[in-house]
C-alpha cells in the first residue's frame, strides 16, 4: 500500500515525461487532486483534452468531484479517488460528451503519507468504438451463419405445412376446425416473415441482382404496396420528390423495396394519430449520392432505445421480430450506402438513407 518516497517521486517525473513526450495534449491531460474536509479538490490540470470534455482549467481546478459527476458516476469516481488517496494506483474508464477516456490515479507519498494524487487521462474514444464494432461484427457474422442454416432448413417444410393447412381450410365445413386453421395460418405467416428476414440477413453480397434503377419508380411501387395497410390504420402515405431529374442508383431493386417497406411498416406501427401522414421523400444531395427519407410523426424513440435499434432481436412490439432494421442496414451497407435514424420521443422519426448514384448517371443533377 505504501509507496517508497524515492520510487514515487520517480513516478511523478516519469509520468510527466511520458505524458509530455508521448501523448499529444489534445489526446489527454494530467491533473492533481488532494483530499480536504472529506472532499476531493483538483489542484492542477494541463492538456487540451480537458476542453474537449467541455471543461476549462478554471472550471476544473479548485473544484470538487461533485461538480463533474452525479449519481452512480459520482459514487464510482469517489470510490476510485478514495482508493488512490489510500495509497493505491487505480485505473478506471469514463465517458463524457461522447468521448471515452482511461484515467489512472497515482498517489504521491511523502513519509508514508499520501500528499497528493496525480491523474493521467488518455482519450480512448476510437479504441472503444472499434472494439464495439468488432464485437458487433462477430455477433452479426455468427447470426448470419445461423440464420442462413436455419432459414434454409425451415423454408421447405414450412411451405408444405402452409399449403396443406390452406387446403384443409378450403375443404372443411367445420366451423371450429376453420377457426383453429385461421390461427394456424396467421402463426405460419409470422414464421414465414421471420424466415424471410433471416434469408435476407444471411444473403451474401455476391447474390445481389443489381441494375440501374430509377428510385422514383421504386418509391411509387412501395407507396402502392403499402397504402392498403396504411389505410387500414387510417394513416396517409405520400411521396415528396424534390428533384426534377431522374435519380438513378445501381442497386438490387427488390432489396431496396424490401428496405423501404420495412421502414414504412415501422412508421405505420408507430403512428397512432390518423391525422398524421407518413412521407417517403427523395432528394438529390450531391453529384455522387441521393437521399431517401421516411418520416413519420408517430411515437418517436428515446435516446436509450435509439442506440439499440439495429441490434438483432431488439423489439418493443409484442409481435415484432426485431430483425427489420438490422436487415435494412445489412442491405444498405451492401450497397455502399448509409442508414441513420433521427428521432424525438413524442414527435416522430426520420430514417435517412443515402445511396450512391449510378456511375453512368453521376453527372446528372
Ligand atoms: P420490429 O419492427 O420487428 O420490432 P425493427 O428492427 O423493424 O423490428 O424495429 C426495432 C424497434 O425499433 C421497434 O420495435 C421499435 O421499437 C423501434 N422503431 C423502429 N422504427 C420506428 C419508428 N418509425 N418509430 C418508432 N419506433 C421505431
Ligand atoms: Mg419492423
Amino acid at each position: 500500500m505504501d509507496h517508497n518516497n524515492n520510487a514515487s517521486n520517480q513516478n511523478i517525473s516519469n509520468n510527466k515525461i511520458e505524458y509530455k513526450h508521448n501523448v499529444p495534449s489534445e489526446k489527454g491531460f494530467v491533473f492533481k487532486f488532494v483530499k480536504k474536509d472529506n472532499n476531493f479538490i483538483h489542484t492542477f490540470s494541463e492538456g487540451s483534452f480537458l476542453k474537449k470534455l467541455g471543461l476549462s482549467s478554471s472550471s476544473f481546478v479548485g473544484k470538487p468531484l461533485s461538480d463533474f459527476f452525479s449519481g452512480d458516476q459520482l459514487n464510482a469516481a469517489f470510490y476510485c479517488y478514495e482508493t488512490a488517496w489510500n495509497g493505491n494506483i487505480i485505473s478506471f474508464e469514463g465517458s463524457t460528451n461522447g468521448f471515452s477516456y482511461l484515467t489512472t490515479l497515482t498517489p504521491i507519498t511523502i513519509n508514508s503519507q499520501v500528499v497528493e494524487v496525480i491523474g493521467t487521462v488518455f482519450e480512448i474514444t476510437e479504441f472503444r468504438k472499434n472494439a464495439l464494432k468488432i464485437q458487433e461484427l462477430e455477433k452479426l457474422s455468427l447470426i448470419g451463419e445461423l440464420a442462413a442454416g436455419v432459414a434454409h432448413e425451415i423454408r421447405n417444410p414450412l411451405t408444405s405445412i402452409t399449403g396443406f393447412a390452406q387446403l384443409i381450410e378450403e375443404l372443411s365445413n367445420d366451423e371450429t376446425i376453420n377457426i383453429y386453421l385461421e390461427v394456424m395460418l396467421t402463426e405460419l405467416n409470422r414464421i414465414n416473415t421471420i424466415v424471410n428476414e433471416f434469408m435476407f440477413i444471411s444473403k451474401p453480397k455476391e447474390n445481389m441482382d443489381t441494375r440501374d434503377t430509377d428510385i422514383k419508380v421504386l418509391i411509387s411501387h412501395v407507396i402502392k404496396f403499402m397504402s392498403p395497410q396504411a389505410t387500414l390504420r387510417g394513416v396517409r402515405l405520400s411521396e415528396s420528390i424534390s428533384s426534377n431529374s431522374t435519380l438513378i442508383a445501381h442497386c438490387d431493386p427488390n432489396q431496396i423495396i424490401q428496405v423501404l417497406m420495412n421502414l414504412v411498416q415501422n412508421a405505420i406501427e408507430a403512428t397512432t394519430d390518423p391525422a398524421q401522414e407518413i412521407v417517403i421523400s427523395l432528394k438529390n444531395t450531391n453529384k455522387n449520392s441521393l437521399l431517401i427519407e421516411v418520416t413519420d410523426k408517430g411515437s418517436g424513440i428515446s435516446k436509450e432505445r435509439l442506440k439499440r435499434l439495429f441490434e438483432p432481436f431488439y423489439t418493443t412490439k409484442e409481435k415484432g421480430t426485431g430483425l427489420g432494421l438490422m436487415m435494412c442496414r445489412r442491405i444498405i451497407e451492401n450497397h455502399n450506402g448509409t442508414i441513420k435514424i433521427n428521432s424525438q420521443l413524442g414527435e416522430g422519426t426520420t430514417v435517412r438513407i443515402t445511396l450512391p448514384k449510378s456511375f453512368n448517371h453521376q453527372k446528372q443533377d
